[in-house]
């Protein structure tokens, strides 16, 4: 081994037992030494004895000689590292310990993906962390777009997440007091019904121009509401704000606030026909929720003015709105919107296709709620739309997962390879290099398959290790490989490859996701399926099972034939 592992270990052993009153332990340095250098974890059975070599050597020392030579020789060990995996989320101002309201308003018109994710932690961790409440509310206020499935899978989402909420209530069992609502602020003369077409009422809007239902009287107006239960078609009459129509804003220009749809809502059927939208439903829920913060993403920024104000003209409570930025990643847009057709038109297999960002995705794909918890709070709190790049993400999900992936041989673009004087017929394989996760028997009998990727560099005479077996020679390449078993030594120099005994080998696919957009159009080789061949044990894994394959990456057993590949 060189001297540059021998002084890596050093420095680690010397740091830890100058920590631990002057005595290091073999499995605390194994495991900083190859956490540090992954590298290494393919030599395990080399770096382990003279990883104890050098424990026995500084356990020797007394405290004060540890200490000086880590002074003198690692000063780099001793600078205190930042923490990088949990940046958190920045205070807020002048709030109260217990005092917290906030929510989490899904709509139930899609499959939740990860930027709802985002969403729910944010309420979560702040409610959290000052000991408030969050409320998980669906915003189920446009019966055209709802579904009952929908409601589901948010609720499934938010489980697996671990997102805790205190409460879960629907906005469309609030209709009562939000017609009560509606006949206040109509009754106060800050909204009038109004019965121009949809083309005339843009025209105006684009133009600043009030039309004549805005100087209706309230007796035109009550009849006008009391006629949209029952005379009025969809899109005859709404309810509109009195804004300013001359308001740079144009969410102020006599916005809607309520319509007519006449389609069966998912729980209530024919109930109601006259629906509140976005803003007027969720000014007097946040408000009557007792919501004290109420966080939402950067798009709706111009509509807090005309959230503050409805609120204002109902003499109601106000919460604090704050804005955050959407999660987007490069290729891969977070958006129900963009979501839903990839699925109606059939270009991905479902909502739980690897290559999209909802939570069933992330799920199959072997991304653990964790990892998505700690890579949102990484992103902290900001405004700025910065496209977050996935390879995050999956970092930090490495980091997570790799502890308890069990490892397995596999081989892609497979070629034979034939060791003429093997005389194994089994051996004993680590199913971990670090952690005690038992052993699996490998049958051999000299016949191998090896990656095409590392058979196309062999030339005869060439000397390579098969991993955790032995070392060979290659005699003669081309379709079959053969070679001779040369020794067991390691050898730092040579190639070290993975291999599958041909005998019972398991043909599997990998699902291999890509980018979903390029240029903003659909990759259509964003799916790659790699046919592969791995080990028997593959076979006695429970479908979930994450596994790292052995010099090709993490993937998760999604059936008895295929894996998705989660990432290197
Ligand atoms: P979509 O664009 O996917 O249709 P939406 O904004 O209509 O999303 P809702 O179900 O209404 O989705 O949103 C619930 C919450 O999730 C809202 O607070 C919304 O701001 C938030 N949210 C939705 N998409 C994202 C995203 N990409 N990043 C961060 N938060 C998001
Ligand atoms: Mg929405």
């Amino acid at each position: 081994m060189d001297d540059e592992v021998r002084k890596i270990i050093r420095g680690i052993a010397l740091l830890n037992a100058s920590e631990h009153n002057g005595k290091t332990r073999n499995d605390a340095v194994i495991s900083k030494v190859l956490g540090s250098r992954p590298e290494l974890r393919e030599k395990t059975k080399e770096v382990i004895p003279i990883i104890s070599e050098i424990v026995n050597e500084v356990n020797t020392l007394s405290l004060p000689l540890q200490k000086l030579e880590l002074e003198s020789k690692f000063p780099e060990l001793l600078i205190a590292k930042p923490k990088q995996d949990r940046e958190g989320l920045p205070p807020l101002d002048g709030v109260e310990q217990g005092k917290i309201v906030t929510r989490f308003p899904p709509e139930p018109n899609g499959y939740p993906h990860i930027g709802h994710a985002k969403a729910a932690i944010i309420d979560e961790e702040y409610a959290r962390m000052y000991g408030g409440k969050l409320i998980f509310r669906f915003d189920d206020t446009n019966p055209e777009k709802e579904r009952l499935e929908y409601y589901a899978a948010i609720k499934v989402g938010l489980d697996w997440l671990g997102v805790k909420y205190d409460h879960v209530k629907n906005t469309s069992d609030d209709m009562e007091l939000i017609y009560k609502k509606a006949e206040e602020i109509i009754q106060s003369g800050n909204a009038y019904v109004c019965t121009c077409n949809k083309e005339t009422i843009s025209k105006n809007r684009r133009e600043m121009l009030s039309c004549k239902c805005s100087s209706g009287d309230l007796s035109q107006n009550t009849k006008r509401w009391n006629d949209m239960f029952k005379k009025y078609k969809p899109g005859e009459a709404i309810v509109r704000f009195r804004g300013d129509m001359h308001s740079e804003n144009t969410a102020m220009r006599d916005p809607t606030l309520l319509r007519i749809i006449d389609e069966p809502h998912p729980i209530h059927k024919d109930k109601y026909r006259i629906w509140p939208n976005y803003d007027f439903a969720v000014a007097i829920e946040d408000s009557i929720d007792g919501i004290t913060h109420a966080f939402r993403t950067k798009e709706y920024e111009l509509r807090n003015e005309l959230y503050y104000a409805i609120l204002d003209k109902l003499k109601m409570r106000k919460p604090k709105v704050l804005e955050f930025a959407r999660l987007e990643f490069d290729g891969m847009p977070v958006s129900k919107r963009v979501l839903k057709p990839l699925v109606e038109e059939g270009k991905v297999s479902g909502y739980d296709d690897p290559r999209l960002p909802t939570l069933e995705a992330m799920r199959r794909r072997g991304i653990v709620p964790e990892a998505i918890r700690k890579f949102v709070l990484s992103l902290s709190f900001t405004k700025s739309d910065t496209l977050a790049p996935f390879e995050t993400l999956e970092s930090f999900n490495r980091k997570i997962v790799d502890p308890t992936s069990i490892r397995l041989f596999i081989t892609t673009d497979p070629a034979k390879l034939i060791v003429k004087n093997n005389n194994l017929t089994d051996i004993d394989v680590p199913n971990h290099p670090q952690k005690d996760m038992g052993k699996r028997k490998i049958q051999i009998d000299g016949s191998f398959y090896i990656s095409g990727d590392d058979a196309k560099f062999l030339k005869v005479g060439d000397e390579v290790r098969l991993l955790e077996l032995y070392n060979i020679r290659i005699t003669k390449v081309g379709i079959d490989i053969e070679a001779d078993m040369t020794d067991n030594n390691f050898k730092p120099q040579i190639p070290k490859i993975q291999w599958v005994p041909r005998q019972n080998v398991v043909k599997i696919e990998v699902l291999i996701p890509k980018i979903l957009f390029v240029n903003e159009q659909f990759n259509e080789n964003s799916l790659e399926i790699k046919q592969a061949f791995t080990e028997p044990h593959y076979l006695e894994l429970n479908v979930g099972t994450e596994i790292q394959f052995v010099r090709y990456g993490y993937c998760r057993k999604d059936s008895a034939n295929q894996v998705i590949y989660t990432h290197k």
